[in-house]
């Protein structure tokens, strides 16, 4: 069972799918940058592990629309190793997911911790699923066959030969409420994922945002970033619950913002309404109220 309860927006539930966590050293993520450790460690203690590292969680998102449809977000690693070794892995962690009833996978960039479970030894994981793919980010990734280049690109191929695969270049809408938001930075074809329902919004943001800092930083980025400038949320940065950062992160905010949102202009902000309880290690009120207090102005959460 994952550590991050499931959320509801009206008739939709999302469900957060976490494989596990690897710690990662701190001085890898934010160079160039001065930045706190000391004071963010004591105000988000969740997300960091010892005196020198944090925690990179990796997770995948199921949701149910009203239809009964499902779409994931992100499919986690499948046959790739956790980039760094697991500290604590989920024995099965999609076994309570039909992956057959699954109509969509919105893949939001091709690192293996993001796309590699789409295909399982060798054939398409959700058999009866179109997987959506931004058009730049598979033309960035046609050369990475190495396992080193940690890119599921070249294990996806078989998804081409079969037809089960999307690779466009627009923002759209591939289910009703559910639409592709191109977010480019973290890759060239990095995508967020707008899940909405009347005024309700929420936001899965991929690698967009890879640290708890950047949420009460927009401008900061993280050393993962292909393009730190494109990468770096700006003001257009959201923020709200932080049930874990590092593989995938959701916010609650509003369906008026987030139809404006646009990261890449900078002058886009999603105002985050709080989300759902959320447990685990990543639930404190007291994070959630520091990034009252310390978000950008673009970036505040109404209660
Ligand atoms: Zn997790
Ligand atoms: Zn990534």
């Amino acid at each position: 069972m994952s550590h991050v309860q499931p959320v509801r927006m009206g008739p939709i539930e999302i469900r957060t799918i976490c494989e596990g966590w690897a710690a990662l050293a701190l001085a890898d993520e934010a160079p160039g940058q001065t930045v706190d450790w000391d004071g963010e460690r004591e105000r988000r203690p969740w997300a960091f592990f010892g005196s020198d590292r944090w925690r990179w969680h990796v997770h995948a998102f199921v949701v149910q629309l009203p239809s009964g449809m499902i779409v994931v977000v992100d499919t986690g690693v499948g046959d790739f190793p956790p980039y760094a070794p697991w500290e604590e892995s989920v024995e099965d962690p999609w076994a309570d997911v039909e992956a057959a009833e699954v109509r969509h996978v919105l893949v939001t960039h091709l690192h293996a911790d993001h796309a590699g479970g789409t295909v399982i030894g060798g054939a398409p994981a959700f058999p009866n699923a179109m997987v959506h793919v931004h058009e730049a980010d598979w033309s960035a990734f046609a050369g990475s066959t190495d396992a080193d280049d940690y890119v599921a690109r070249h294990a996806m191929s078989s998804l081409l030969e079969l037809g089960m695969i999307s690779i466009t270049d627009t923002d759209r809408e591939v289910a009703p409420g559910v639409q592709l938001r191109h977010t480019p930075g973290h890759t060239p074809g990095h995508r967020s994922v707008i899940i909405s329902h009347g005024d309700d919004a929420i936001l899965l943001t991929g690698d967009l945002l890879h640290l708890p800092t950047q949420a009460a930083h927009p401008g900061w980025w993280s050393s993962h970033d292909e393009d730190p400038q494109l990468g770096r949320p700006r003001d257009g940065c959201c923020c709200g619950e932080l049930p874990t950062m590092g593989g995938g992160s959701r916010f609650r905010t509003s369906r008026d913002r987030s139809d404006r949102w646009d990261p890449r202009a900078g002058s886009g902000s999603i105002t985050a309404r709080r989300a759902g309880p959320v447990a685990g290690p990543g639930r404190s009120s007291r994070a959630s109220d520091d990034l009252q207090r310390k978000g950008s102005p673009a970036c505040r959460v109404e209660s």
